[in-house]
């Protein structure tokens, strides 16, 4: 049993992109990785050429209980760095919108990055690795089906719960519990929403329809796409407002952002057109002969009052939708909730409790939104606790 001075736990994003930083620093560093390969999320990320940043990456991007944790390490390790790695790296990089930074090929390209530093930085990756136990009597012992690995500082960077198909597992919030961490409750987040019977029933045939579209819940708000699956609602903006929702919640939808709706209608209201054929030439037209269905019975315009106009064009910009629920872990982008901020120094992702054991990436309770800033959060954790290990 040769002894390291860290073990990484996890060889995702966050995993390797903090071995890179301990190895370069000359520290010996065994990464341990469940999964038969590293990066398995990394590889689906982004639709197959990883969102591997957000250029606009702010504190504000994320959730948390603390939402000021993730300041300090989002300063020390910005997107501009991150660039900088990947384009001395030869990856061919683009923006789609709002600062989202994709790989032109494949986001394969970000996991051979990722290798090759780990290489350079003789970095040890041990794959098809199942951890059995860890004790600490000083040093950190973990004992996995292959050796027994040793080090003086430990790593947990194995992720959260979404997408258990590649491999995601409750691994972190075991370690946390053994160790007397706090945890909050993770929940899923970036995930498709469903909806209530009643409107499950109805818009169930429109599957794949898309619209733009406001989403509001509390204070928060994303203008964006909005999608009509077979059981709800997905698309970018209710992914957004989704790591939001918690049960119960109501969503509110303003289905006809930057127009007027009231004086639309109002406007139209001597005509015989129906409610739903004016509707269907701002909204998908199918979508809107549902939603009136729903909410207004169409008419021909003139048959309504000035007052019934108005309420309909209220009602446009803010329909309510109270969701049954989510899609859950399995159709989650990430996982919501976490390790305890309370729990770690945002200096160095070191626990409190425990010296010499750090915790990085997803398994922390920050959450960004959609388009990059996830793995701007993974690779800046990474990046911080990769200086003190
Ligand atoms: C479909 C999909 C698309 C996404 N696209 C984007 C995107 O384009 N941009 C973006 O910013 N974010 C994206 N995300 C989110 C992003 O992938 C994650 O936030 C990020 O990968 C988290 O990094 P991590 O290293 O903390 O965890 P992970 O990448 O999940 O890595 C954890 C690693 O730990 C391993 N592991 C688990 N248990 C154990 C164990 N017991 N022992 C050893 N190893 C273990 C896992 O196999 C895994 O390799 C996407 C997520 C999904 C699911």
């Amino acid at each position: 049993m040769k002894p390291r001075d860290v073990i990484v736990l996890g060889g995702g994003a966050a995993g390797l992109f903090c071995a890179i930083e301990a190895g370069k620093r000359g520290r010996s560093v065994a990464v341990i990785e469940r999964a038969g390969q590293v990066g398995k999320k990394i590889a689906i990320s982004g639709g197959g050429r990883c969102n591997f940043t957000n250029r606009h990456t702010r504190p504000e991007n994320f959730l948390s209980e603390n939402p000021d944790f993730c300041r300090s390490a989002l300063a020390r390790y910005t997107p501009r760095d991150f660039v900088t790695l990947v384009e001395r790296h030869g990856i061919a990089h683009h923006e789609k919108k709002l600062g989202q930074l994709f790989c032109d090929g494949s986001a394969r390209q970000i996991i051979h990055m990722l290798l090759d530093e780990c290489a350079a930085a003789r970095v040890e990756v041990t794959t098809g690795c199942e951890v059995i136990e860890i004790t600490r009597d000083g040093a950190f012992l973990v004992r996995t089906d292959k050796q027994t690995f040793t080090a003086s500082s430990l790593v947990l960077a194995t992720g959260g719960l979404s997408i258990p198909k590649i491999g995601a597992t409750d691994f972190a919030y075991r370690v946390a519990s053994r160790f007397g961490l706090r945890v909050v409750t993770p929940r899923p987040g970036l995930v498709p929403l469903l909806f209530a019977p009643v409107e499950g029933a109805a818009f169930r045939d429109l599957a794949g329809i898309s619209f733009e579209a406001i989403v509001h819940l509390d204070g928060a708000a994303f203008r964006e796409g909005v999608l009509v699956t077979h059981r709800g609602l997905s698309g970018p903006a209710i992914l957004q407002i989704s790591s939001h929702w918690r049960s119960g919640e109501e969503i509110r939808i303003d289905l006809l952002p930057g127009e007027r709706a009231e004086a639309l209608l109002e406007a139209n209201r001597g005509s015989a057109m129906q409610l739903a054929t004016l509707l269907g030439q701002r909204l998908p037209r199918r979508f809107a002969q549902i939603w009136c269905s729903l909410y207004a019975p169409s008419k021909p315009m003139r048959q309504y009052s000035a007052k019934a106009a108005a309420t309909i064009g209220a009602r446009l910009h803010d329909w309510r939708v109270i969701p049954s629920g989510t899609e859950g872990f399995a159709k989650a982008e990430v996982t919501a909730g976490g390790i305890d901020t309370r729990e770690l120094s945002s200096k160095t992702m070191e626990t409190r409790r425990v010296p010499g054991l750090y915790v990085i990436g997803e398994a922390v309770d920050v959450t960004g939104e959609l388009g990059g800033f996830n793995f701007q959060w993974a690779w800046a954790s990474g990046y911080a606790a990769g200086q003190y290990v």
